[in-house]
């Protein structure tokens, strides 16, 4: 048995040790899997709804456990890893009131009567990233449960502990076996198994647009459903009649929230060249007050990044000091730490189109606001962004014409479970969260019946 150790990245300690899963344990959960899905969608409705109720329920009750358990292995800031928690409960409580409502239409048709269902998809493969491990596994497996599927779930190999806990607290709550099941392993085992087993029918993943592409290209095979959430690149458009304090303030937190490892990231600043002076004096103070240190502490901001490996890559995107305008700090010694850093590089410059991953922002002048749309476009992303203005038409004109599935205007507003959440362009397919989530986890089926 390969086992995989996990890292405590703000102090470097040995947490534990994760036996990773293989093919044939892969295998064995998706064909229990098949098995406790048909029972499930057989399930009343009201009783599938009162079970996903009691899950949230737990959850919520222990929201400081699974917090501290993200602190200790992702190094998020207690604060955020709360919300994180309480995320999931609410995500679980939205999508209760799901299965009672998956609502068909009667079509008019001649001879009799026409109408649809929302019937399950069976088994769906959710893979997860190591950013916000239990947010985005609970978007994934909250509306496919209460679509009536049931769930494999593959978390980063970096970042398991939380999934494990939630799948344990799902039965605690009632949900029956074999429903929902957490596969720790590697994506090219686990992950890549979800994409070639028959039994899985929609797959959902959420991490680097290469790894995206790759899994895509696999379901073509089965002609197998997916929803993808993948990179960003994000314009943070800062207009001269803007709120300028404002937008300064803001700023930091836009970009530097989970160490900036975050697809939302507003990782481009572009600020309309009149203001451009200006803008750098108020965000200098701004990002050197972003408090970086330990996540135990309520007041951290910012905490260490998730691991050495990812250290390394985002500072290699930083080894040409020159592009450097300013910083802010971070402790010394043990941890995976990286201040938040502002670069001024050229347009063209790699950090200005590769997504770093990293607390590291590049700040743009911009001429107009044809200008400002242009580079805000010029990327093969396009997930999230924001706009600054107190022009209520720029605002419109503005956000109707950046390429972007999720926009903010006078913020940098987080994800909201009841809106819908996804990418334009190469940061994805298919929409999470929102009303309609569940049906994604459906065929819609078509039955006539005659009259005569
Ligand atoms: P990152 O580069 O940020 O680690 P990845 O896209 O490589 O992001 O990883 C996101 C998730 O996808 C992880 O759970 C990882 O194990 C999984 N994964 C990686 N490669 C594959 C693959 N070939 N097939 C399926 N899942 C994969």
């Amino acid at each position: 048995m390969t086992t995989f150790d996990i890292i405590n990245p703000a102090t470097e300690e040995f947490i534990r040790s994760i036996e990773l899963v293989d093919v044939e344990a892969t295998d064995d959960a998706i064909a229990k899997a098949v098995v406790a899905q048909k029972r499930w969608a057989a399930t009343a409705p009201a009783s599938r709804a009162q079970v996903l109720r009691s899950f949230a329920r737990i959850v919520a009750e222990r929201n400081e456990e699974l917090a501290q358990i993200e602190v200790a292995n992702a190094g998020h800031p207690i604060g955020q890893a709360r919300w994180e928690a309480q995320n999931v409960a609410n995500v679980l409580e939205y999508y209760a009131a799901a299965p009672e409502r998956l609502i068909g239409e009667q079509i008019p048709v001649e001879g009799g009567v026409n109408v649809t269902f929302h019937e399950a998809v069976g088994v769906v493969g959710i893979i997860t990233p190591w950013n916000f491990p239990m947010p985005i596994a609970a978007w994934g497996f909250a509306p496919a449960l209460a679509a009536g599927c049931a769930v494999v779930l593959k978390p980063a190999e970096w970042t398991p502990l939380t999934a494990i806990r939630i799948a344990e607290l799902a039965l605690e709550a009632g949900l029956p076996e074999d429903l929902l099941t957490v596969l720790p392993g590697k994506g090219s085992v686990v992950g890549n198994r979800f994409v070639t087993h028959p039994d899985v029918r929609k797959v959902v993943f959420t991490g680097s647009t290469a790894t995206g592409k790759t899994i895509m290209r696999g379901c073509a095979e089965q002609v197998k459903t997916l929803t993808l959430e993948l990179g960003g690149k994000n314009a943070n458009i800062v207009f001269a009649d803007s709120d300028l304090e404002k937008a300064a303030a803001a700023a930091p937190a836009g970009v530097f929230d989970n160490a900036g490892q975050d697809c939302c990231s507003r990782s481009r600043i572009l600020v309309e060249k009149s203001v451009y002076e200006k803008f750098m004096e108020l965000f200098e103070p701004a990002v050197k007050a972003f408090r970086v240190g330990d996540p135990a502490k309520d007041d951290t901001e910012m905490g260490p990044l998730v691991a050495k490996a990812h250290l390394d890559k985002v500072t290699g995107y930083v080894d040409d000091e020159s592009l450097v305008a300013f910083r802010g700090s971070a402790p010394s010694g043990p941890g995976f730490w990286f201040p938040p850093t502002v670069l001024t590089p050229e347009r063209t410059h790699r950090t200005v189109h590769e997504e770093i991953f990293g607390p590291v922002v590049t700040v743009l002048p911009f001429e107009d606001e044809a200008d400002a749309l242009a580079l805000a476009n010029d990327t093969e992303y396009g997930l999230s962004g924001s706009i600054w203005t107190r022009d209520i038409g720029r605002a419109l004109r503005v956000s109707r014409g950046v390429e972007a599935g999720n926009l903010s205007v006078n913020s940098h507003s987080s994800v909201r479970y009841s809106t819908p959440f996804g990418g334009f362009k190469q940061s994805g397919l298919g929409r999470e969260q929102g009303p309609d989530a569940p049906l994604a986890f459906t065929e819609t089926k078509n039955v006539f019946f005659a009259q005569d």
